[in-house]
């Protein structure tokens, strides 16, 4: 089985229609054998990607598409923060997201104190954006501080740092923080070298790697293509493609 654990809706020629958007998604899972994602919703009032309001409410009724809420310090924090309480309540969703990098803020930021303390008492994982550009905003240093600070908090590093996944070593002592391998295989000029590194990850720590593709920025079905070049045994391809995100995300299958 393979779950997708970091997906967002596609944008379709332009055209911004979210029973489309999801129809496309559904679909691309389908031809990819995928049984599972997680949509991730922006964080932001009105995006192309869905709101936390709009995806909770678009994947209600579907079985097999769980919903991450983002959140962000600049936008209606306090509101957002309420309504996180609210869907985490009636488990319509099953993690949170910082776009940390996309957005100048800082992990360590005094205000998403109320964040990380909302997912430990819920036990979901606060994702948050690595690597690319920007990347000061989540480096290393600022990801150790709170996992440190926060031993019972489940950390989802997303991108492992691209296309610095050495990176991640780093943190190989807090056994709270998780990766997710999204648009890892997005460059092809450079793929050989993210396999050995992904390789070294995965044998190091094979409980806390996510599979995930950033479909649609990047292509679900490179990725999968990725994680079986790799070549693992059995028993840790599944973790990679299945048991690590069912028991990070509680996931009911
Ligand atoms: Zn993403």
């Amino acid at each position: 089985m393979i779950i997708d654990a970091h997906v967002h809706l596609p944008v379709c020629n332009g055209n911004h229609s979210l029973r489309r958007q999801k129809e496309r998604l559904l679909y691309e899972m389908r031809e990819n054998r995928v049984s599972h994602c997680i949509v991730i919703s922006d964080s932001s009032m009105e995006s192309i990607i869905g709101t936390m309001d709009e995806c909770v409410e678009l994947f209600a009724e579907t079985d097999n598409v769980d919903v991450v809420g983002g959140i962000s310090p600049f936008f209606e924090f306090q509101t957002q923060l309420l309504k996180l309480k609210v869907y985490l309540n009636k488990k319509q969703i099953v993690g949170i997201k910082l776009f940390t990098g996309h957005e100048a803020f800082y992990l360590t930021d005094e205000t998403l104190k109320d964040v990380y303390e909302l997912a430990i008492h819920y036990n979901v994982p606060v994702l948050f954006h690595s690597g690319w550009d920007n990347n000061q905003y989540s480096d290393v240093m600022l990801v150790s501080e709170v996992a440190k600070q926060y031993p019972e908090l489940k950390l989802i590093c997303c991108h492992c740092f691209y296309p610095q996944i050495e990176k991640c070593l780093l943190l190989e002592e807090f056994p709270n923080v998780y990766f997710d391998i999204s648009s890892i295989a997005d460059d092809a000029t450079i793929l050989a070298d993210m396999e050995a590194k992904i390789k070294k990850l995965i044998e190091k720590v094979p409980e806390r790697i996510l599979f995930g593709s950033d479909y649609s920025g990047c292509s679900q079905k490179e990725h999968i293509q990725f994680v079986k070049k790799l070549e693992f045994k059995e028993g840790i391809e599944k973790r990679v493609f299945e048991r690590n995100a069912v028991k990070v995300y509680s996931l009911n299958m």
